[in-house]
């Protein structure tokens, strides 16, 4: 399974890609996870995210294009994976079709979780609270002043994704508001018909690619044949279909029927 997991700060996409994590033995890509690891081990590409990323600003579109092109070369790669935190922008968006596509990878579904704003400060300053009471290092972007930030980015720079993936069938939206459990629920449940109906559609075109005629002078394969057989069925039973009129005519219906009409007339004539 191919995800992207969509929502503002604070949505929960992080929980919910651990769940699909260990649900699909899939591998989360989260380019924030990704971008503090090079933070912290100071590379070359953490000097200069560092700052931006204080700030609650973005990244440059080749730093994290670059990330990602790399990680999918992985062989980890090959169960499927969930993005978290990327596409961001349109621009991102438009790169990692490009990406996917020179790289024959298909992805399955766009996972929007739409969640009430003003509930969103409230969640960040949990997290930290919980964070905090686990003994854990806090994020220096957790403050109300660069979420706010973060918010104004995402409904300006990353909501015209919404737009961007419904028009290409792969947005799927989940309400966010709802519990941690009811969400991964719902989840599960949409990308369970989102695999049905890809299965569906695949066992479709292998059956059709499976009946097409042999080259001329080549004897058909039976699968061809039978659905040759089958068609010329289904013709012959569409031509009797279009002969017979809506109304009985003939046989037994239309005698009664017109047994029926002569007694009316009798009974009126009688009158
Ligand atoms: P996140 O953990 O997804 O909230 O990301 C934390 C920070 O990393 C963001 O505020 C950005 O500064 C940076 N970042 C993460 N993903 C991207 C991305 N796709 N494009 C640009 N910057 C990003």
């Amino acid at each position: 399974m191919r995800l992207i997991l969509l929502g503002p700060p604070g949505a929960g996409k992080g929980t919910q890609a651990q769940r699909l994590v260990a649900k699909h033995g899939i591998v989360q890509l989260s380019t924030g996870d990704m971008l503090r690891a090079a933070v912290a081990a100071g590379t070359p590409v953490g000097l200069q995210a560092k700052e931006v990323m204080a700030s609650g600003g973005l990244v440059s579109d080749e730093i994290v294009i670059s990330i990602i092109s790399d990680r999918l070369d992985q062989p980890d790669m090959k169960n499927g994976f969930i993005l978290d935190g990327f596409p961001r922008t349109v621009p991102q968006a438009a790169a990692l079709d490009d990406l996917l596509k020179k790289k024959h990878i298909k992805l399955d579904a766009v996972v929007e979780l739409r969640v009430n704003e003003s509930a969103l400060l409230q969640r960040v300053e949990t997290r930290v609270a919980e964070m905090r009471a686990r003994g854990e290092e806090v994020r220096i972007d957790d403050t109300p002043e660069v979420l706010a930030k973060r918010l104004a980015q995402y409904r300006s720079l990353t909501e015209p994704l919404i737009h961007y993936y419904s028009e290409r069938r792969k947005l799927l939206t989940v309400d966010g508001m709802m519990t941690i459990e009811q969400v991964t629920r719902e989840i599960n449940r949409i990308l369970a018909a989102v695999a049905a109906t890809d299965a569906k559609a695949a066992a479709k075109k292998a059956a059709s690619k499976k009946a097409k005629p042999a080259k001329p002078g080549k004897k058909p394969a039976k699968a061809a044949r039978k659905a040759a057989k089958g068609a010329k069925k289904a013709s012959k039973g569409a031509k009797k279909a279009a002969k017979k009129p809506a109304r009985p005519t003939k046989g037994k219906g239309a005698r009664k029927a017109s047994k029926a009409a002569k007694k009316v007339t009798k009974k009126r004539a009688k009158r």
